[in-house]
């Protein structure tokens, strides 16, 4: 199967999934399709802090079925021990989420980067990629000013690697 389904958690706009959805595929050698759009868990939630559990959002994601499957989530996500995540890629390599919460910008342009980049980078783990070094989409991201200062595009060292995944 080389569809990599799409799956809304929460509330983000459709004018915006499909931009991002189509610049996906301009950077894969896969069709991206929004699969699903579900609310966000209960379960999940983490009431003391307002945010939402972002292992336990990735577990449901486990379950849809799609060559992979990118969880694109409206609120905020963390680990109960860090304060807060801007994505997470399962180790199985299945399945990513990001959320788009902290990469909000009232440039819709600045916003769109953002989670392009922020998807390539979940997709990049998948993909087996680690964190890198060079002028790469692959450096971790600690806040989303890190996310703003890296390219939107893989280094050759990355490319290289993930080339068969690559356009
Ligand atoms: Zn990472
Ligand atoms: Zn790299």
């Amino acid at each position: 199967m080389d569809t990599i389904n799409i799956v809304i958690v929460g509330d983000v706009a459709p004018s915006i999934t499909e931009i991002i959805r189509n610049e996906l595929e301009q950077v894969f050698a896969y069709r991206f399709r929004v699969y699903a759009r579900i609310p966000l868990p209960e379960k999940c939630y983490m009431e003391k802090r307002g945010q939402y559990n972002a292992a336990c959002i990735l577990e449901k994601l486990l379950k849809y079925p799609g060559y992979r499957v990118v969880g694109i989530v409206s609120r905020d996500i963390a680990y109960p021990e860090f304060n807060f995540l801007l994505g997470l890629a399962s180790a199985d390599g299945h399945a990513c989420i990001i959320s788009v919460y902290r990469l909000q910008h009232e440039n819709t342009h600045r916003y769109l980067e953002r989670i392009k980049k922020e998807i390539m980078h979940e997709l990049g783990h998948t993909f087996g990629l680690k964190h890198c070094k060079n002028e790469c989409v692959m450096r971790f991201s600690n806040t989303v000013f890190d996310t703003d200062i890296k390219p939107a595009k893989f280094c050759d060292e990355c490319a290289c690697k993930i080339k068969a995944h690559l356009r």
